[in-house]
Parts: structure tokens; sequence; C-alpha cells
């Protein structure tokens, strides 16, 4: 007798156990509350901090097959924002304006023009780059223009000018000039007085069509590597107000021209991101 009742102690307590034990984890089945999402935890955090130091060109993924120690100074200027300005109709320069480092920018077409200049950080940069652009096949591309000055723009400007004037295509002037200024610059608003751009292709002379060489390619793709701007691309010509100038880079540091390539900006956009976020 009392054995049976300790089996029916025993067997109701079991039972009772059980039930709770199911209870508990029912409720957890399906009362269980959402955990928040966390971000994802570091992998090989020890490693991390115990690495070394990733360079500039390890941070970026970016590596060059010259050595570009000796050039690095100019290519990344301390001051990452002090080639960062624009030259423009709203942005004009003084007709005496004529930078103090001009320096020969090398790889000047020889065909009997001047040799070239630009200021000193942008001549060693594009230096660099076209030394680098021999090793990966880029080999007949040469400047054909770079510093120009106030005196040489207006001589420009105005050859450009009477000869779409002379053209006949135009009822006005002003409808003339329009035209002009839709591929030159009138003086003061051009960036070659800059001394931070450069022409330079591989054809009789700059056309459009220069985009399709893959030597143009290149030049497109790796330009921010040495601090340099496509400054006209194709898709942004509402921006610029330039046409499309798949020839023409502008010189903004490294630092800048990485940003930009990353952010898919022109430098009229940049200038704005920049002004926004600093
Ligand atoms: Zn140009």
């Amino acid at each position: 007798m009392n054995k049976k009742f300790l089996k029916t102690i025993i067997t109701t307590f079991v039972v009772a156990l059980l039930g709770v034990l199911c209870a508990l984890f029912l409720r957890g089945c399906f009362n269980k509350t959402p955990e928040p999402e966390q971000p994802e935890a570091p992998q090989d955090t020890e490693q991390n901090t115990s690495a070394p130091q990733l360079s500039y060109e390890e941070q970026i993924g970016v590596f060059y097959k010259n050595d570009i120690s000796g050039a690095l100074g100019f290519i990344e200027p301390e001051n990452k924002y002090e080639y960062v300005f624009l030259v423009g109709p709203n942005n004009k320069l003084e007709a005496d304006y004529e930078p103090a480092d001009l320096t020969d920018c090398g790889y000047t077409r020889q065909d009997g023009r001047a040799t070239q200049k630009l200021r000193k950080a942008a001549a060693e940069a594009l230096k660099a780059f076209l030394n680098e652009g021999k090793q990966c096949g880029v080999t007949d591309v040469t400047v054909t223009s770079a510093y120009r000055s106030y005196s040489y723009q207006d001589y420009l400007f105005n050859m450009y000018f009477d000869r779409d004037w002379k053209s006949g295509k135009f009822k006005t002037k002003a409808e003339c000039e329009a035209y002009t200024l839709s591929y030159s610059t009138k003086p003061g608003t051009s960036e070659h007085q800059s001394g931070l751009c450069v022409d330079m292709h591989n054809l009789p002379s700059a056309e459009q069509s220069f985009a399709q060489e893959p030597e143009a390619k290149w030049l497109a793709e790796n330009c921010y590597r040495f601090g340099f701007i496509l400054r006209y691309p194709e898709n942004k010509t509402n921006i610029t107000g330039i046409t499309y100038e798949p020839w023409h880079f502008r010189f903004v540091g490294r630092a800048a021209a990485t940003e930009m390539h990353n952010l898919g900006l022109t430098l009229e956009e940049y200038i704005e991101y920049i002004n926004v976020d600093n």
C-alpha cells in the first residue's frame, strides 16, 4: 500500500515536472522576442590589432608598377584640398595671374611646339602618371597643351570665334559665341591658366574619338591614382558646362581625386559635397 502510494507520488511529481519543462520549452519557442540585429563582430580582432599599419596604397587597394616614392609628396599634397578649387565663368583668374612654380611637365609633343609647363606638383604627378602608362601599354600619348596664359587664351578664343562666325552657321554673334563657349573658354575662365591641367592624347588633334583608344581608357581609369581627374566627363556636361573632353585632365591631388573617383563626382559636385560635409 505504502509502496503504491510512493509510486503514485513519484509518478505525479515526474509528470508535473515534465509538464513544467514542456511549458517552459514551448514558451521559449513561441514567445521569444527577436534579438535586435547586431553588426557582425569583426573577425580576427586580435590579428587586426597586432597587424602592421596598412600603407595608404594598401588601404585603398592601389598599387603601382613603378616606384613612385620620389613623386609621392607631389601626388599626395599635405593639404588634401590645396588644389581643389574651380576656375570658370563664375571663378575667374586675374589677367596677370601666373603661377610662380611653373615647370616643364615632360612629354610635350615633339612637333615644334613650346615645352609645356605645369605647376610643380602637377608636373611631377604627370611624369609619374605617364611613366606608369609606359609600363601599361600607353606609349604614344603626348602633351599638346598645359599652362596657358590669359593672353594666349584670349588669342585662342578669338581665333575659334572668328572661325565659327565665318562658317556662316549663326545668325547672331551671341548665338555664335554660345557655340564657341561650348568647347572653348574666355580668358580668365580657362582651367589651363591655373597650371593644373593638361591636354594629352595620341591623335593629330584633340577629338572625342580619342575616348575609343585603349590609351584613353587607361588614362581615364588610372588618373586618380596620380591625383588627376578627367575634368569634363561625357555624362556630366550639364554640370561642368563643357562638352566631353577625354583628353583634358586636371590635377587635384590623390586623396581628393580618389574620393571623386569612388563617389563618381565632378569637381563642381565634389566641392559642394565637401562644403556640406566639412
Ligand atoms: Zn584642356
